[in-house]
């Protein structure tokens, strides 16, 4: 409900660098947070062991530091908080895989790789959509039995609606609506044990009182296996706000062919924290006049989520070098 004190979260993965289309998002959530006397909180996203690493959680750790966009709350103690590590929670994300497996809202599935393969070609051959169409997903416990018996190895299923649709309120990018028929029963636990990406974001989100997830527009088709997640568990739902990407003066995504794209670098050229928080803040975003100076105070005061825009915000470098001068 909305007397729910708000919390916010920044959650990247640590997997590069801290880019300004990620210092943005940082910043929405930051803002977002202070000026409902909310809280934000950090969470590295972690589970991608192979793309993950210690430099790049560090690296934007430091830029959030440097920028002046410090989070609320972490593990540890005396106010010294790190932030939350989805690496340091998989016990968590099991005992939820596990309590839908008692509610059903989850099942064990014992398919093989070929079998699965099967069931895309077939489904392929009579144009249907690629859903899950095997037997565990009405199997008996007799069956299931024998196969935890014999030591098959098995994912845990999701039990999607097989009809009907799912509607979400973004608060940037208004009502978007899912089919749930062509979705199919989903993957959240791997047979190795290894709960998958939506699931962890999902009972972090729920778990930690997340009520409001301001990211970036590329997770929109994400938030349909979320949602669905979310309801099982039975906690109440969050709002969601999607920022549009930052792109390029050519309008296509930014990247490092054009130039400085990650706040470490803006840092290494001397450019002002405040002069970028400015800038971001700027992207996508207004007052409702043509102020463009404001210190980070007086965006907290300003900053209202309904006036990011839903378009892509173009990144201009040049101003951006201006209005650095201007500081
Ligand atoms: N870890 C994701 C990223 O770095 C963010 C996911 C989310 O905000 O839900 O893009």
């Amino acid at each position: 409900g909305s007397d729910r004190q708000v919390r916010v979260r920044f959650a990247p993965s640590p997997t590069g660098y801290l880019h300004v289309g990620g210092a943005r998002t940082a910043l929405f959530n930051y803002l977002y947070a202070r000026s409902k006397g909310g809280k934000f909180i950090l969470r590295i996203e972690d589970t991608d062991l192979e793309r993950s690493t210690k430099e790049s959680e560090e690296a934007v750790l430091r830029d959030l530091s440097w920028l002046g966009l410090a989070w609320d709350e972490g593990p540890g103690v005396g106010g010294d908080y790190g932030p939350y590590r989805q690496s340091e929670r998989n016990d968590l994300y099991k005992q939820y895989a596990e309590k839908l497996l008692q509610s059903g809202q989850v099942y064990r599935c014992f398919c093989s790789n070929e079998e699965l393969e099967q069931m895309k070609e077939i489904a392929k051959e009579k144009q249907l959509p690629p859903v899950y169409t095997g037997k565990w997903a009405t199997a008996t416990d007799e069956e299931v039995q024998e196969e935890l018996a014999k030591g098959t190895p098995c994912t845990y299923r999701f039990r999607v609606p097989k009809e009907g649709s799912l509607t979400i309120t973004d608060l940037i990018r208004g009502e978007v609506s899912w089919n749930l028929d062509t979705l199919g029963d989903f993957v959240v636990m791997r047979s190795n044990g290894q709960p998958v990406y939506n699931f962890c974001v999902t009972v972090d989100d729920a778990t930690m009182a997340i009520t409001h997830v301001i990211r970036a527009e590329e997770h929109l088709p994400n938030t349909l296996r979320q949602a669905l997640i979310y309801k099982a568990l039975g906690f109440p739902m969050p709002s969601f706000a999607h920022v549009s990407l930052i792109l390029a003066p050519d309008r296509s995504k930014l990247s490092k062919r054009h130039g400085a794209t990650s706040v470490g670098q803006f840092r290494e050229m001397g450019y002002l924290p405040q002069a970028i928080v400015n800038y971001l803040a700027l992207l996508g975003w207004s007052d409702g006049t043509n102020a463009e100076f404001f210190t980070l105070e007086q965006m907290v005061e300003k900053f209202s989520i309904d006036r990011v825009n839903k378009s892509g915000a173009i990144f201009d470098s040049v101003k951006l070098r201006w209005m650095n001068g201007q500081h």
